[in-house]
C-alpha cells in the first residue's frame, strides 16, 4: 500500500486517507520516539525526522498527520502526563489504532494564542469545557485531542490549562471541514465545546501550566513542519532536476542553460542547508531528553529556513517545468500548493523570526 501513487487522487478529492494512515500506524510511524512499552517504535529524534522526510517526499498530507500524532500529540503527553495518562492516551495513537490532534488556535487568537477565550471550569471531580477552537489538523477524524482552555482569566497566559479529551465526549462537536489550498487530504476543522465534561484527571500537567505546555510542544512540532517542508522541497527539486536533463529547447537540454542550472544550484544548496538545520534541531531535542533544556531557537531556525526554502524550490520547480508545471497532471503544482502552509501553521514565519530574535537578544 504505497502513498506516492495515491497522493494526487486524495489531493483532488480532499478525502482523509484512512487506509494508508492506519497502515503507517501499524508500521510504527505514529509513535517513532515513544518507548516500546507505550506502543511506540522506541527510536530517537533523528530517526523521526528521517522517516517523516521520506513520507513528506511522497505526500505532505500524510506527513502532517504523522507529524501531529508524533509531535503535537504524543510528545506533550509523554513530557507532561502522568503514568496513567501516558498509558491511556498515548498507546492507542502510538500503536496506530487511533488518531490524535492538538487544539490551541481559536477564531480570534492564532499567533497571539495567549488571548484565547474558551473556558474550562472546575466542577467537583471534573472540568466543564465551553468554547470554539479553530483550524484543528485531523479535527474531523481524531479520536483524542490535547485542548487548551482558560481556567483563570485573571492570570492571562498563566491561567491557561491543557486537557485530554476523547473525541466521543458528549458536548464536543466538530465544525465543517475547511476547504484548503494545499495539504487537502489532511482534514481540518473547528471544534465546538458546549458543556463538555471531562474528568479532572484528564488535566495535562498542573492547572495554569497550559501555555508553557503548548509552547514546549510547539518546539517539537516545528521540527516536524520543517521536515515536512524539506520533504516537499526535495520532491520538487528532484522533479525539476530530471526535467532539466530531459527537456530540450534551442537544441539542448534546458539544464544546460545557465539560467536553469543556477536555479537548480540554489535549490540544492538551500535544501542541504535546511537539512542541516533540521538535524541540528533534532539533536538539540534529543539532548533535551537528558538535560531538560528547551530547543526553541534551533526549532524555529529550522522551520523558518526550511519552509521558506520549500516555497522557493517549488516556485522554481514550476518555472523550470514551464507550462507543464502549471498542470494538475504534473506533481510540482501540488508541491507548490502544499509548501505554502509550512510558512503559516505552528507559528508563521514572522513568529519564528520573533522567537529567534528574542532568543539571541535575550529580549
Ligand atoms: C491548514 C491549517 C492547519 C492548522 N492546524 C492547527 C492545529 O492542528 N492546531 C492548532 O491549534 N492550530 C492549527 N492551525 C492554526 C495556525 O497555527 C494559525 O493559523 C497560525 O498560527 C496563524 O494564526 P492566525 O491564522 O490567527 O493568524 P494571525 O495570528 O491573525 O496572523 C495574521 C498575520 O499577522 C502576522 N503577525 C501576527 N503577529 C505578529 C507579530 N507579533 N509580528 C509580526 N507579524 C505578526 C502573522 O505572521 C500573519 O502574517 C492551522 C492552520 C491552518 C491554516
Amino acid at each position: 500500500m504505497a502513498i506516492a501513487p495515491i497522493a494526487a487522487e486524495f489531493d483532488e478529492s480532499g478525502e482523509f486517507p484512512h487506509a494508508t494512515i492506519k497502515k503507517m500506524g501499524e508500521m510504527g510511524f505514529m509513535g517513532i520516539e515513544i518507548p516500546e512499552e507505550y506502543g511506540g517504535a522506541g527510536m530517537d529524534s533523528l530517526a523521526y525526522v528521517l522517516a517523516l522526510e521520506e513520507i513528506c517526499k511522497a505526500d505532505a498530507s500524510h506527513g502532517v498527520i504523522m507529524s501531529v500524532n508524533n509531535s503535537l500529540y504524543c510528545h506533550g503527553i509523554m513530557k507532561f502526563g502522568s503514568e496513567e495518562l501516558k498509558r491511556k492516551f498515548v498507546t492507542p495513537i502510538a500503536t496506530g489504532q487511533a488518531v490524535g490532534a492538538y487544539s490551541l488556535t481559536e477564531p480570534q487568537s492564532g499567533s497571539d494564542a495567549g488571548t484565547m477565550r474558551s473556558r474550562a471550569t472546575r466542577d467537583g471531580d471534573s472540568y466543564v469545557l465551553n468554547g470554539r477552537k479553530s483550524w484543528v489538523t485531523s479535527g474531523p477524524v481524531a479520536d483524542y485531542f490535547v485542548v487548551f482552555m482558560v481556567t483563570d482569566p485573571e492570570k492571562k497566559q498563566k491561567g491557561i490549562s491543557a486537557f485530554l479529551v476523547p473525541g466521543n465526549t458528549p458536548g464536543l462537536t466538530r465544525g465543517k471541514k475547511e476547504p484548503k489550498l494545499g495539504i487537502r487530504a489532511s482534514a481540518t476543522s473547528e471544534l465546538i465545546f458546549e458543556n463538555c465534561r471531562v474528568p479532572a484527571e484528564n488535566l495535562l500537567g498542573q492547572e495554569g501550566e497550559g501555555f508553557k505546555i503548548a509552547m514546549t510542544i510547539l518546539d517539537a512540532g516545528r521540527i516536524g513542519i520543517a521536515t515536512q517542508a524539506l520533504g516537499i522541497a526535495e520532491a520538487a527539486y528532484e522533479a525539476a532536476r530530471q526535467y532539466a536533463i530531459e527537456r530540450e529547447a534551442f537544441g539542448q537540454p534546458i539544464g544546460a542553460f545557465q539560467g536553469t542550472g543556477f536555479k537548480i544550484a540554489d535549490m540544492k544548496t538551500r535544501i542541504e542547508a535546511s537539512r542541516l538545520l533540521i538535524y541540528n534541531a533534532a539533536m538539540a531535542k534529543e539532548r533535551s531528553k537528558t538535560d531538560g533544556g528547551r530547543y526553541s531557537l534551533e526549532a524555529s531556525m529550522a522551520k523558518l529556513f526550511a519552509s521558506e526554502t520549500a516555497m522557493y524550490v517549488t516556485h522554481q520547480a514550476i518555472q523550470i517545468h514551464g507550462g507543464m508545471g502549471y498542470s494538475k497532471e504534473c506533481p510540482v503544482e501540488r508541491y507548490f500548493r502544499d509548501a505554502r502552509i509550512c510558512q503559516i501553521y505552528e507559528g508563521t514565519s514572522e513568529i519564528q523570526r520573533l522567537v529567534i530574535a528574542r532568543s539571541v537578544l535575550n529580549a
